[in-house]
């Protein structure tokens, strides 16, 4: 995080929170059924006061999935709060502490929290308002004259918004749970997939080789490197976006030969490797025949045109106590003597 730039951290926050609201939409969306049930149900009882304030919370909820629409955050943000303090506050105020409407509150602390980002004020005005709806509601609870209504319709209130209040912040834990976990997986894919090939990168392979234990090795390790030939011809011959598209039918060619313990990943430009945990020697060679085979066979399909496609392909096996480095070299050099012994073959690097 701190070696991005300011620019790079806008970047990210802002994708960060359109993502975020993403999860929360489903939260919105109950919390406006809610009052429009709500509505309903002053209405039939005739507490004005009520009604009213749950028509203003129904044109808020409204506003604010418009909000989320047009990606106003900020403003989404502060709708969902201001109306829920308010809220809260009001339906304490005329139905009493034991009506349990404070509960409520406690559903903007995920929002709050989000909004680390953002102004301390705000924050602190936020936070403050939660204190003093619940604080003070609570000092207050004998204090206030309240609306009248019957000890059974009270006690209904206050088991319903316990209930409905605590599933709320229950459910938007989870979602922000989920979001937490969904940037990860985002992450995790931008950091070990190729973005043109989708196969996995360099990082992937060097975190597999720490898995399996580095230098130590009980069951056998092969790779096989795999590098397009005159790849740069194809290139000045029928363009760089068409050269793109071969990679692209190279490296699905390369996922559908090997198997799912394999790491097929695109090692540089037009260089390819595949990690093979236990796999031998052999195996790992007749996986290379058939990479090349399948290679000149089917990769040069592009749309109308037919490309005369080949590679060059070096196995070798990760000895005992070898570093990966070393192993890499050897099939490196196999290689480079495939091309000097025309291209088009798979070498051994035994
Ligand atoms: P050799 O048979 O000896 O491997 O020859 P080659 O032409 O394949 O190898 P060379 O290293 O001379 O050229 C590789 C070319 O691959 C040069 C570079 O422009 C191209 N290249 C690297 N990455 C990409 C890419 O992402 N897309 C495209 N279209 N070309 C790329
Ligand atoms: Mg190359
Ligand atoms: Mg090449």
């Amino acid at each position: 995080m701190n070696s991005l730039t300011a620019d790079d951290r806008t970047q990210v926050t802002r994708e960060a929170t359109a993502e975020y609201w993403k999860h929360i939409i489903p939260i919105v969306q109950i919390a406006f059924a809610i009052h429009v049930l709500l509505l309903g149900l002053f209405l039939i009882v005739d507490l004005p006061v009520m009604w009213v304030t749950n028509a203003a919370s129904v044109m808020a909820y409204i506003a604010c999935l418009m909000a989320i629409k047009r990606r106003l955050y900020r403003c989404a943000g502060m709708l969902i709060c201001i109306e829920i303090i308010a809220h809260a506050a009001i339906a304490t105020w005329r139905l009493g502490w034991d009506s349990n409407f404070h509960l409520y509150v406690f559903c903007i602390v995920p929002i709050i929290a989000f909004g680390f980002h953002s102004s301390p004020v705000r924050r602190g005005c936020l936070s403050a308002a939660v204190l003093i709806v619940t604080v003070g509601g609570y000092l207050m609870r004998n204090k206030v004259p309240v609306v009248s209504i019957s000890e059974n319709v009270q006690d209904l209130f206050g088991a319903a918004n316990a209930l409905t209040a605590t599933a709320l912040l229950l459910h938007a834990t989870a979602l922000s749970v989920r979001f937490n976990l969904s940037m990860h997986m985002n992450l995790y894919h931008s950091a070990h997939r190729d973005s043109l090939t989708n196969l996995y990168t360099r990082r992937r392979v060097l975190q597999r080789l720490r898995q399996l234990g580095g230098g130590r090795r009980e069951i056998p390790t092969a790779l096989v490197l795999i590098d397009i030939d005159h790849f740069k011809q194809i290139n000045d011959q029928h363009g760089h976006d068409m050269g793109d598209v071969v990679l692209q039918q190279v490296a699905d060619v390369i996922a559908r030969c090997v198997r799912t313990a394999d790491i097929a990943a695109r090692w540089g430009g037009e260089e390819f490797l595949v990690l093979m945990p236990n796999t031998t020697f052999e195996e790992a060679r007749l996986i290379a025949e058939r990479i090349l085979m399948r290679i000149s066979e089917q990769a040069g399909e592009i749309r109308q045109v037919s490309l005369t496609l080949t590679a060059t392909l070096a196995v070798a096996i990760l000895k005992d106590g070898e570093a990966f480095r070393d192993a890499l070299n050897r099939a490196d050099q196999r290689l480079y003597e495939g091309k000097q012994e025309g291209r088009n073959r798979v070498m051994l690097a035994e």
